[in-house]
């Protein structure tokens, strides 16, 4: 996931893929024991998002006995993954690039021989700008997300007064947090590393990662990492000294083979037709806008709009959004669904933007820029697009991505399409030197589309996922649950299929 919605790979902060830290959510449910399912039973996969596509994928590839259905109210698989070709230009309209730390995506590439798609970051103007008093400035180099691990970049950074500075530097001494529970990454960071760190960097770059509110952000559920480092370590700065000195002796692990992070070459959406097309034929229905789903004495039925006929299952798996999940749920499993709507939904607005490069004044050397709340600006974050990839801009242009809403400026989700442009372009202008008419632009509204971990996030997914365990023949997987990035969800997709098959096999 990532700056920049989740942009993850403007947190290249450093410049040095080696030196950034994974964020694994809790993964720490068990798994529900169900019985071996029937030869040629059939099942339903409710979205064709990637986790839908995954579920389909892991479940036709340990039984292809199964008769599967993915059904998709779209025209076309990928979900939220979707890429236009416009003008020579690449756009993203949602994900761009995925982390290969965490293995879920880079395995199922190479199961499916689509590693060989993958291409890595530009090895050139990595790092991020900060907004800062209305300046750009860049990420203080060897911090890595939360941990400033070089005494240089932190004293001359000039994101932070003498004061932030020795309170970060301070942060060695600061004794481990005694009580247990979760905790906001506000709180976790004001108390670690002090008010001006949080505001001026850790807010931005975070809370930018997941748009969401840090007051209410969770750690155990997005930054559990940290969380233990402090347990474990003592600190952010002993554990990120730590974790330098392992990863430095690290070159077989796959984010030191491939890159930190990878995207297909020809766009996101390619990674969607590849699981597509690997499936039995007629698994992928289009156009089926499932409406409920309920028990019955056999199985399962799901009803679908516009068609009067319930269709019969033997299982079910729900891979949709928490809200639509919520609702297709709604009227035969009440409690179930409300406790998913417990789970909040933040968007934003992105505005993928081409200009020529000869429109624009600054160097552009970084990936993006994450913006502080306090800089009181319109936009959560801007990606350059055309500096982190090859291929996503033709020569002598430049593609932006410009973020805007999210959890804390909901109110701009709902400007029109001309207030959005308006207001991005002067912030690419005010910021960048960008001058000129954009050669054009897309406007995408992912709105209730990230879903936010909020303090007890982990509790209320162990709820969940405890309903869920009670009731059989279905399963739940997604972003709403324990981690929002690809490989989370594939991980996601993994585990309900074993849960399904009631085995490991999977
Ligand atoms: C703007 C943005 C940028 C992101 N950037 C990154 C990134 O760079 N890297 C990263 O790792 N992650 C990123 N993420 C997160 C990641 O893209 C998502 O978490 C992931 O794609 C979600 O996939 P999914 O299959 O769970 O859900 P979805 O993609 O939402 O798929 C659900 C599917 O269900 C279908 N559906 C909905 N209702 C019904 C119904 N009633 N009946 C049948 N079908 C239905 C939908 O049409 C859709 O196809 C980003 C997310 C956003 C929004």
């Amino acid at each position: 996931m990532s700056g920049i919605g989740y942009d993850t790979n403007i947190l290249q902060c450093t410049g040095d893929n080696s030196a950034i830290i994974v964020l694994p959510p809790c993964m720490n449910y068990t798994v529900n024991a169900s019985p071996e399912i029937a030869a040629n039973s059939r099942v339903a996969i409710i979205g064709a998002g990637i986790t839908g596509l995954s579920t389909a994928y892991y479940l036709q590839k340990s039984r292809p006995d199964l008769q599967l259905s993915v059904l998709e109210a779209g025209t076309q698989a990928g979900g939220i993954l979707q890429t236009v070709h416009r003008n020579g230009f690449l756009v993203e309209l949602g994900p761009d690039m995925f982390i290969t730390r965490e293995p879920e995506a880079l395995e199922l590439c190479e199961e499916l021989g689509f590693a060989d798609q993958l291409i890595p970051t530009n090895s050139e103007n990595r790092g991020a700008f900060l907004v800062h008093r209305g300046k750009l400035q860049k990420m203080p180099e060897g911090w890595t997300m939360m941990t400033p691990t070089s005494l240089w970049s932190t004293i001359t950074t000039p994101l932070l007064s003498l004061r932030g500075k020795l309170r970060v530097l301070g942060e060695y001494f600061i004794p481990r947090r005694k009580e247990s529970s979760d905790e906001s990454l506000a709180s976790f960071t004001r108390r670690r590393l002090g008010r001006e760190a949080f505001d001026n960097i850790i807010q931005p770059l975070i809370g930018g990662i997941y748009t969401a509110d840090p007051e209410k952000l969770s750690m155990n559920a997005t930054l559990k990492a940290f969380v233990d480092m402090e347990r474990e370590d003592g600190g952010l700065i002993r554990g990120g000294l730590k974790q330098l000195r392992n990863r430095q002796s690290d070159t077989t692990s796959t984010g030191a083979r491939y890159g930190m992070f990878v995207a297909p070459r020809d766009g996101m959406q390619t990674l969607a037709d590849a699981i597509v097309n690997v499936l039995p034929a007629r698994t992928m229905e289009y156009g089926v806008q499932v409406t409920g789903v309920q028990a019955t004495e056999t199985g399962m039925a799901v009803t679908v709009e516009n068609d009067s006929t319930k269709r019969e299952y033997d299982k079910v798996i729900v891979t949709t959004s928490s809200q639509i999940t919520a609702e297709l749920l709604r009227e035969n499993f009440p409690q179930l669904s409300e406790t998913i709507d417990d789970i909040p939904l933040s968007g934003a607005n992105v505005l993928c933007m081409a200009y020529a490069r000869k429109d624009i004044d600054h160097p552009l050397d970084a990936f993006g820029i994450v913006c502080p709340i306090k800089e009181n600006r319109p936009v959560i974050a801007i990606s350059i697009s055309s500096q982190k990839f090859a291929g996503r801009a033709p020569d002598d242009h430049v593609l932006f991505r410009v973020f805007v809403g999210g959890a804390l400026q909901p109110n701009l989700l709902d400007l029109t399409d001309e207030q959005l442009i308006q207001s991005s372009r002067e912030q690419l202008k005010e910021l960048l030197g960008v001058r000129g008419e954009p050669l054009f632009t897309e406007i995408v509204r992912w709105h209730k589309k990230m879903p936010q971990y909020h303090v007890g996030h982990v509790e209320l997914v162990d709820s969940i996922e405890a309903q869920v365990a009670k009731i059989p023949n279905l399963e739940l997987a997604g972003n709403a649950y324990r981690g929002v990035g690809i490989p989370f969800c594939i991980r996601s997709a993994k585990n309900a299929v074993q849960r399904l098959l009631g085995n490991a096999d999977a």
